[in-house]
């Protein structure tokens, strides 16, 4: 049997993933409205369309997306 605190730690983890899922969806679509969907927000170049295909919500290209991963990961 689940403890209460773990279950309850598994859904703050989930709603948490969600909202930020939802958050990245959400600015896709206020790109897809503004007409700037499919760039990246980091350089303005276009995102490759295999990483649009693997992840539609995401906003960097892929060398931005991995200098942004580095800089998360030295904090
Ligand atoms: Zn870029």
């Amino acid at each position: 049997m689940i403890s209460g605190n773990l279950a309850r730690d598994a859904a703050d983890e989930l709603v948490y993933q969600i909202q930020r899922d939802l958050q990245r969806v959400d600015a896709a679509l206020e790109r897809i409205d503004t007409g700037l969907y499919g760039y990246c927000v980091g350089c303005g170049e276009e995102i490759e369309m295999n990483q649009l295909r693997a992840d539609p919500s995401t906003s960097f290209c892929l060398s931005c997306n991995s200098r942004v991963n580095r800089r998360a990961s030295c904090k």
